[in-house]
């Protein structure tokens, strides 16, 4: 009897942990096909417009920051860069803007 409990529960925790497992990858399968994904340029309509990686140079007030490895579209034809959430997380995170605002939030 306790032989079957066991096994029960065994077979119980093995399908909750695939099931999580499967949850957890059907979530990273809809974040991806969530992720920015563009065929033509937002400005000139381009389709030349493709993703690159690259350090980014931005400027704040006076100040300019490089941001490395920013993932990033680029449209060759009029200069366009879109950045997705990732993008504007990562530069975020650089930003003395944002590094101000986080050092008075947590003064
Ligand atoms: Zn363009």
């Amino acid at each position: 009897m306790s032989d079957t409990l066991v096994r029960i529960k065994r077979a119980v925790l093995a399908g909750c942990y695939t099931f999580s497992e499967k949850a957890s990858l059907e979530m990273e399968v809809d974040c991806l096909s969530k992720r920015l994904h563009i065929t033509a340029c937002p400005t000139c309509g381009s389709d030349q417009i493709r993703v690159v990686v690259c350090d980014l140079e931005r400027k704040h007030q006076d100040h300019v920051y490089m941001v490395p490895d920013v993932t990033f579209y680029e449209c060759p034809v009029c200069g366009e860069k879109v950045f997705d959430r990732e993008a504007m997380l990562k530069i975020e995170a650089y930003s003395p803007a944002y590094r101000t605002e986080r050092e008075r939030i947590s003064a």
